[in-house]
């Protein structure tokens, strides 16, 4: 079934709006610059709010209900944030404006560097990444640079525990290194034995996400990090999901070289369709010099009577500017006015409700579903979504199933480790009462998978698309961003 889009609806001549009288001479704009063929549906005011109103209910979002997207994060995203970013003081800069005249926003960026720095124990902090991929990317290039710098070019292979996110193998590939999976053990820890063979002077790095994507800690983070310093290479550490640490632990205490965070999981600023998202990277005290280029820092000192002069300083080995300006300032603002809000105190609470709810879940959950690592977990979970006794269920089906019930299904078949794997992460913004919801809604889920598997087979039933064909979605592709009248021209 297609849906009608806006240029279905489009009547030649209607209008939406009515422009005011011009307040100066009417002139004609040069030849040239007028798209003589754009066609431009049109319609009235009213019908586009109505189609933009009842394509947006068809969505699902973190302000519609429960979204526990395991790796994810999709926290609720306070609404003050928002109140802040709009403040016409932000709005109304733009890169390009003298230091001088941006005091406000430099002074933002540069606190929001020296909260990362603290809350993650690091020397130096660049804003600048466009998303947790692009801060691997910039920590991939520091550690290429830093191994070329000491004359140092065997060490081209980096290893990859074997639960990681997909970003990781990818980030070191795209510079060239060769990428080594690194088992995990049967606690869904690093293997040490393995660890230990492949640390030799080929050794460029590991990338190391603790905890990890199962949602456990890893207890020998303080060896894994000993065994790879003394072999001569680096620890990446993908903090994309601080949620269980903020507070309690900090990355760069236990001798993590280079971590990145995504302001748009822990930090609460808005992902999944509302992005864009931000991905700032710490470094540890002998990286400071790798950071791209340029830092926001203070370039004239304040004293009694004047405020520091904020500005931008040049890292002298600086693996270059990585995206253009200063990175995405908007989300800067939330995370700021996030961490502002909650204070020292309020990011601890964070991690503790984000654990304690996802013990919360796993506890009700496990036994009717499989725990394949059964220990208290972090801010997450994975359990399997399959029963030996139960022919044709698949974790597709219970996901699907739970759309039904009016929750986004958490991630499905990641991480790899796990058969038919649920990747749960409830987040610390949830009530008690939705956690007891979701929960009844996936042991029913499980009964029915027994008595009317048809129910899991045939969902969702309610939505406005029900099962996508997902392998013709993948072979088939059709990227269609041209108003309908332009695609039936070229057919
Ligand atoms: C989300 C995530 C990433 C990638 O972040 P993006 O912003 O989506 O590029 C990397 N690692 C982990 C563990 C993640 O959860």
């Amino acid at each position: 079934m297609a849906e009608s889009t806006i240029f279905d609806l489009s009547i030649a001549g209607r209008k939406g709006v009515t422009f005011p009288e011009p307040d100066v001479p009417a002139t004609s704009l040069p030849k040239g610059f007028v798209r003589e063929k754009l066609q431009l549906p049109e319609l009235s005011e009213m019908q586009v709010v109505r189609h933009f109103t009842s394509i947006s209910q068809k969505n699902y979002a973190i302000d519609l209900g429960f979204y526990p997207l395991g790796s994810c994060t999709m926290k609720y995203n306070p609404k003050i944030n928002e109140a802040v970013s709009r403040l016409p003081g932000f709005t109304a800069t733009h890169p390009h404006m003298p230091v001088e005249s941006v005091q406000g926003n430099l002074y933002l960026m540069y606190s929001l560097q020296e909260m990362l720095k603290e809350i993650a124990g690091f020397a130096a902090v660049t804003l600048q990444p466009a998303a947790g991929a692009h801060g691997e990317l910039v920590g991939t290039l520091i550690i290429h640079k830093y191994h070329k710098d000491r004359g140092d070019h065997k060490r081209t292979r980096m290893l990859i525990p074997d639960s990681a996110h997909g970003t990781n193998p990818a980030s070191s590939a795209m510079l060239g290194f060769e990428v080594v999976s690194l088992p995990s053990d049967p606690r869904g820890n690093v293997d040490l034995v393995a660890l230990r063979e492949l640390c030799d002077e080929n050794l460029a790095g590991l990338m190391f996400t603790n905890p990890n994507t199962l949602g456990l800690f890893d207890e020998n983070v303080c060896e894994v990090v000993k065994i790879v310093h003394e072999a001569g290479g680096l620890v990446y550490g993908d903090g994309a999901n601080m949620n269980a640490l903020l507070g309690v632990l900090r990355p760069g205490d236990v001798g993590i070289d280079i971590l990145h965070f995504n302001l748009h999981k822990t930090f609460s600023t808005p992902h999944g369709g509302g992005g864009p998202g931000s991905g700032p990277v710490a470094v540890a005290k002998h990286l400071v010099d790798y950071l791209p280029d340029p830092l926001v820092g203070i370039v004239e000192e304040g004293d009694e009577e004047n405020a520091p002069l904020y500005g931008f300083i040049h890292p002298a080995k600086s693996i270059g500017r990585i995206k253009s300006f200063n990175g995405h300032f908007g989300m800067h603002i939330r995370a700021f006015t996030y961490i502002s809000m909650l204070g020292k105190e309020g990011l601890r609470d964070v991690a503790e409700k984000a654990v304690l709810n996802a013990n919360y879940l796993q506890q009700k959950l496990k036994g009717t579903y499989t725990l394949p690592y059964d220990r208290p977990c972090m801010h997450e979970f994975v359990l399997e979504g399959f029963w030996k006794d139960v022919p044709g269920i698949h974790a597709l089906d219970i996901a699907k199933r739970l759309m039904d019930y009016n929750f986004h299904p958490p991630t499905n078949y990641f991480p790899l480790i796990v058969h038919e794997a649920l990747m749960i992460e409830p987040t610390e913004t949830e009530t008690k009462e939705t956690l007891d919801r979701f929960a009844d809604a996936m042991l029913k889920i499980a009964e029915e998978a027994r008595t009317n598997p048809a129910l899991l087979h045939d969902a969702p039933h309610n939505t406005p698309v029900r099962r996508c064909d997902e392998l013709k979605a993948a072979k088939d592709l059709i990227f269609c961003c041209y108003p309908v009248g332009e695609l039936d021209e070229n057919k």
